[in-house]
């Protein structure tokens, strides 16, 4: 891999003849792999020089791949002015954190307005294609991606690229998870730890180093590291090269050399042969490691491509302050972030919603009465609720020195004070870190026959009918459940011409478990929808629904489309024996002699209406 900076200057763009050296462009890192991959991380101002190389090249067409830290300014400010992006022909693939209320488009199209720009977004000729991402991998071309949150007052990922047998990663904008870390001393632990592995054998570590632990005192808060704090992690990681970089936008090039030269003396006198240097514009770093390759992306690993926005917005988060002005201002934070929150200031009353409701993440007080905050979640993590998921616990501290990093069942600290900025980007990276166990069910490969082969039956919003009213009430007789269906799933939708139990007659397809019967063409038995990794997280089953079996039973024409299913719900887990799987079929083969009449009553229907002495 080849690295080189074109832009290393943190918050504003500084030129001028006192950072000639190490350049006044903000943030801009370009990668190529052996192979060709290009991967631009963050586009400030240091991108329109490279797009202008780009375009001088002459080679045609220009592609590759943009990372996108976090819109903060400095790190977006250059897109309007990267040349290829103008250019027809030319393929960009751009990534960047996915945020809640808008999308990155119009995130990015915000700073191309008309007020502030001559040209908007949609004009821009190439073929872009935009990807929201959460934590996780993907493959950009030949090399890999893993992204991983930072901490920052804005929802910001680092990126960690292997190809050619090198890692790198680029840690912009961040600051230690535990504050004490930022003098580049004392323990590593929990989160500060997972950056750390973040980090690991690299063979060159880009880190934010905006500020010296000597100035942190007075930029507590701001999101951004120290340099003793950016060589303390890479060193433990065993990181073989630092780049310092996100220089303060006041520092001329003699301060940096001044940084750079007290890191690499912190860094030689602890035994470390970490090479150390400053990023400059300019500087090219060839990487030739010998680092283990993950290619291509293991089994297990979580894709980084985000899961659908709506799925945020079912969870809960559940706050137990006992201070009401803290606990107003973690309340702002979640709803800010367009989540449910329950607040309870009572320990006792707060474990039991817990257990109760299955919060997606628990917010808690160090000291709360009645069952007091470690105590409630060590009830918690002990189990003791039906859903035995890791919930993600942040513990509300007063003062650093309250907060141990890494102890026993916190996810993370919350230590007073926090601006809103950053309790909201905390309350966000937790809920997009847990895996959203909820897959949409992928399109059969004949979706548009399949929905022609629906729309001809004609039985889409009709009224309900005895004859497959009379099966839905047999088939709940018969399997003992409260719920028996004959869902028909059109493009969006799944429309319910029969719902012996069910109140609604139709529901979105997103949520629809009969769409994966659909897709599958086959008996889908799930036993426990909570313990299902495609479906606990279904609003149909943390909603009021509560959705816990379902077993489906395809409805297949005779030219081969599947329209939909007969189905079962219960609210409690369940499973089907053979025998009770072949009285489905039985079912599922009556109902659909009953659409076929429809369907030749239509045609019947249809011909009369055609014929001229009517009928
Ligand atoms: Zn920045
Ligand atoms: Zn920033």
């Amino acid at each position: 891999m080849r690295v080189r900076f074109w832009g290393t200057r943190g918050s504003i763009a500084t030129p001028g003849e006192g950072t000639i050296r190490y350049g006044g462009n903000t943030s801009c890192i370009e990668v190529q792999s052996a192979s060709g991959t290009r991967v631009l991380i963050d586009c400030g101002t240091g991108i329109r020089g490279l797009g202008d190389l780009l375009m001088a090249s002459g080679a045609r067409p220009v592609c590759g791949h943009i990372l996108i830290s976090h819109t903060h300014w400095d790190h977006i400010q250059g897109l309007p002015f990267f040349v290829p992006l103008f250019i027809p022909g030319n393929e960009w693939d751009i990534y960047a954190p996915q945020g809640f209320e808008q999308s990155l488009q119009e995130t990015l199209a915000g700073q191309m307005q008309y007020t502030y720009f001559p040209i908007t977004l949609g004009e821009l000729g190439a073929n872009i294609r935009y990807h929201e991402i959460v934590e996780g991998s993907f493959l950009a071309g030949d090399i890999h991606v893993h992204a991983q949150y930072l901490n920052h007052p804005a929802l910001t990922l680092g990126y960690r690229l292997e190809a050619d047998g090198a890692a790198l990663v680029y840690a912009c904008d961040h600051e230690p998870h535990s504050r004490p870390l930022a003098a580049g001393d004392g323990a590593i632990g929990g989160l500060d730890q997972r950056h750390v592995e973040f980090l690991a054998s690299a063979d060159l570590v880009i880190h934010d180093a905006q500020y010296t632990a000597a100035e942190y005192d007075s930029k507590k808060g701001w999101g951004h590291s120290t340099a003793e704090y950016a060589a303390e992690v890479s060193r433990c990681a065993g990181a073989h090269r630092l780049a310092l970089t996100h220089h303060d936008p006041r520092r001329d090039d003699a301060s940096v050399d001044r940084i750079v030269t007290d890191i690499r003396r912190r860094v030689a006198a602890s035994g470390s042969s970490m090479e150390v240097f400053g990023a400059a514009e300019g500087l090219v770093v060839e990487l030739h490691g010998a680092t283990d390759l993950h290619l291509p992306l293991l089994p297990g690993e979580v894709s980084a491509i985000a899961p659908p926005p709506s799925a945020l917005f079912e969870r809960t988060v559940l706050i137990a302050v006992a201070d009401a002005a803290t606990a107003a201002a973690v309340l702002q934070a979640v709803e800010a972030n367009g989540i449910r929150a329950i607040v309870e200031a009572d320990g006792d009353r707060a474990l039991a919603r817990a257990l109760d409701e299955r919060p997606s993440l628990v917010i808690v007080d160090q000291h709360l009465p009645g069952v007091d905050g470690p105590a409630v979640r060590r009830a918690l993590r002990g189990g003791g609720g039906e859903d035995e998921r890791d919930v993600p616990i942040i513990v509300v501290a007063d003062g650093e020195k309250n907060a141990a990093p890494g102890a026993e069942g916190v996810s993370d600290w919350l230590v007073k004070p926090f601006s809103a900025a950053y309790m909201r980007t905390r309350v966000r990276s937790w809920l997009l870190r847990t895996p959203c166990r909820w897959q949409k069910a992928p399109l059969p490969p004949d979706e548009e026959e399949r929905l022609s082969a629906l729309q001809q039956l004609g039985i889409l919003d009709t009224a309900p009918e005895e004859r497959f009213d009379r099966l839905t009430r047999l088939a709940v007789a018969i399997f003992d459940v409260p719920t028996a269906l004959v869902s028909l799933v059109d493009r969006d939708r799944q429309w319910f011409k029969s719902g012996y139990g069910e109140r609604v007659r139709e529901t979105p397809r997103e949520m629809s478990f009969c769409a994966h019967v659909v897709a599958g063409r086959a008996p889908l038995v799930v036993p426990d929808a909570m313990q299902d990794e495609r479906f606990a997280d279904n609003p149909m089953v943390t909603g009021e629904e509560r959705v816990r079996f379902y077993a489906g039973q395809p409805l297949i024409l005779p030219d081969g489309s599947c329209v939909g299913t007969v189905c079962l719900v219960d609210t409690r887990p369940r499973e089907l024996d053979e025998r009770q799987k072949g009285l489905l079929a039985d079912i599922g083969e009556l109902v659909r002699r009953e659409l076929l009449l429809a369907d030749r009553q239509a045609d019947a229907a249809a011909a009369s209406a055609r014929s001229p002495t009517g009928g």
